[in-house]
C-alpha cells in the first residue's frame, strides 16, 4: 500500500482539489491511502472559533460564518447545486453546532480538539465526494476509528498497539481511502484528539508504519526538500536524497518542510518517504531513505525567527555550573520555553529560547531575584548543516552576530 499526504496548501481551493484528482490519476489510484489536511489556513480559522467560544475572544458566529463560506464556496465551484455534498457539509456543521451547545467540559485543550478536528472532516468529505463524482471509487474513512491516543489533548500520544490492530482489522489494502491527517481519538472515551499542529505528516507516518506501506509521498507546492526555505533564501538547491538521520536532524533544528515525528516510524521499517511537487508530476522530488546522507552535498540552512537570546549569570559571583544550571533547566521546562541553543562560560550562561506559549515575562520575573539576566528579543537563529566558510560568511553578512557556535557538521548563529 502507498500512503499519500496532501497538506493544507494542496487543497486550499477548488483548483487544489481538482489537481489532487489529477495527481491520483497520474500516479494510479490502486492500493492507496490518502491523508488530507484541513483546507488552506482553516485550522487557524477553527482556532479563532475555539478562542471565541472558550475565551470570549471575538465573535462565535462570525468565526463560524467565515468557515462555512470558505467550504461552501469551494464546493460550489466543484459540484452541481443538487449534489449530496451540500447536505453532507450541512450535517458536519450541525454536529459542530451540537457540540458548541451541549458541551459542559471547560478544559481548553479538550474543547480545542473537539472543534479543530472539523477542518479535516470537511476537507476529506469534499475530496472524497469530488473523486466519486469524477468516477474514482473511494472509501471515506474516519481516522478517529483507527488512530487511538491518550487524552493529552492538542499533543496526543499514539497508542501504537491499538492503532496497529485497528489498521490490520479495518483497512483493506486493495481500496483507495480518503482520510484525515492530524486527528485521532482517545482510547477511553473515543473523544477527538489532535497530534499537534502540522501533524498530518505524522499521520502518514503512523499509517505507513502500521500498514507496512511500500512508501509515503508528501505532495507539496515545492519541488521537494530544498537546502533552505525558498521564502527566505534565493537560489535554493533541490536535495535529491537525504538519509532519515539527516532529515531528523534538519527537522529538529526547525526545517518546517517535514514534521519531525514523521520520520522515526518510517526509519524503523525502512519505508522510503518522497517529497514531491503536486504541480510538476514528472519531477522525482526528494527521497528520504536509509541511503546517502545528502545528495548533493551542499550546506543546508534553517531559519528560526522570533527567538529570545538570554544571558544568565549568578548574583553572587559563583560560577555557572551544574547546580544552578539544573535549576535553570527546571524553569525552562516549567514555563514551557523551548531551548534551541546553549553556550556557557565560567560566569555566564547563554541560551536561545522560543516562547510559543507566551510565558517569558513570568519566567523573567521569577528568575530576576536569583540571577542577573540580560536578553535580546526578536532574534533570528540560523542553523547551517554541512557548513563551509562561504555559507557562514553569507549568514554573517545578514546582520549582527550575537552568538556563534560550531560543531562538526552544524554551525549556529
Ligand atoms: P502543507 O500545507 O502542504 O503542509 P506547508 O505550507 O506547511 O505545506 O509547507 C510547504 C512550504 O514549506 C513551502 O512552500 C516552503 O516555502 C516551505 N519550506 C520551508 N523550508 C523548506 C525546505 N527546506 N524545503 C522546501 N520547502 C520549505
Ligand atoms: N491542519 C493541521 C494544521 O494546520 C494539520 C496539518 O496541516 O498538518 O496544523
Ligand atoms: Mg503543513
Amino acid at each position: 500500500m502507498r500512503i499519500f499526504k496532501f497538506g493544507g496548501s494542496s487543497v486550499k481551493d477548488a483548483l487544489g482539489v481538482q489537481n489532487t484528482l489529477k495527481v491520483l490519476l497520474h500516479e494510479g489510484v490502486q492500493n492507496t491511502l490518502v491523508v488530507v489536511s484541513a483546507m488552506g489556513k482553516m485550522t487557524n480559522a477553527f482556532e479563532n472559533l475555539v478562542n471565541a467560544y472558550a475565551k470570549s475572544e471575538g465573535s462565535i458566529s462570525n468565526s463560524i460564518q467565515y468557515i462555512v463560506n470558505y467550504h461552501e464556496n469551494i464546493a460550489k465551484e466543484l459540484f452541481e447545486e443538487n449534489n449530496v455534498i451540500f447536505k453532507d457539509i450541512d450535517s458536519v456543521f450541525n454536529e459542530l453546532g451540537v457540540f458548541l451547545e451541549t458541551n459542559k467540559n471547560s478544559n481548553y485543550n479538550f474543547i480545542y480538539d473537539q472543534i479543530v478536528c472539523f477542518g479535516e472532516l470537511l476537507s476529506t468529505k469534499i475530496m472524497s465526494a469530488y473523486l466519486t463524482n469524477n468516477g474514482v471509487q473511494n472509501v471515506w474513512l474516519d481516522i478517529r476509528t483507527i488512530i487511538k491516543t491518550d487524552q493529552k489533548y492538542r499533543k496526543a500520544n499514539v497508542n501504537w498497539g491499538q492503532t496497529l490492530q485497528n489498521c490490520q482489522k479495518h483497512i483493506d489494502k486493495n481500496q483507495l481511502y480518503i482520510t484525515q491527517g492530524f486527528i485521532g481519538s482517545d482510547t477511553l472515551n473515543n473523544e477527538s484528539t489532535t497530534l499537534g499542529r502540522e501533524g498530518s505528516d505524522f499521520t502518514a507516518g503512523i499509517l505507513a508504519y502500521c500498514l507496512d506501506a511500500e512508501s509515503v509521498t508528501i505532495w507539496k507546492d515545492v519541488v521537494g526538500v530544498l537546502n533552505a526555505d525558498p521564502r527566505v533564501f534565493k537560489n535554493t538547491v533541490l536535495l535529491n536524497e537525504i538519509s532519515y538521520q539527516e532529515a531528523i536532524e534538519m527537522a529538529f533544528y526547525g526545517a518546517s518542510v517535514i514534521h519531525p515525528k514523521t520520520l522515526k516510524p518510517l526509519e524503523n521499517k525502512r519505508i522510503p518517504l518522497w517529497v514531491r511537487s503536486f504541480e510538476h508530476l514528472d519531477n522525482e522530488g526528494t527521497k528520504v531513505s536509509k541511503g546517502n546522507t545528502l545528495v548533493p552535498k551542499t550546506p543546508c540552512y534553517i531559519v528560526k525567527t522570533n527567538q529570545i537570546l538570554v544571558s544568565i549569570s549568578a548574583n553572587d559571583f559563583s560560577f555557572m555550573v551544574e547546580e544552578n544550571m539544573s535549576d535553570l533547566f527546571n524553569f525552562f521546562h516549567q514555563y514551557n520555553l523551548k531551548v534551541n541553543l546553549i553556550q556557557n562560560s565560567a560566569l555566564s550562561f547563554s541560551v536561545c529560547l522560543e516562547d510559543v506559549f507566551g510565558n517569558f515575562d513570568a519566567f523573567y520575573k521569577e528568575l530576576q531575584p536569583k540571577f542577573k539576566i540580560k536578553y535580546n528579543s526578536n532574534v533570528t537563529l540560523f542553523t547551517i548543516r554541512h557548513f563551509d566558510e562561504n555559507a557562514i560568511n553569507s549568514i554573517e553578512q545578514k546582520g549582527t552576530v550575537l552568538l556563534k557556535q560550531l560543531s562538526r557538521e552544524t554551525a549556529q548563529m
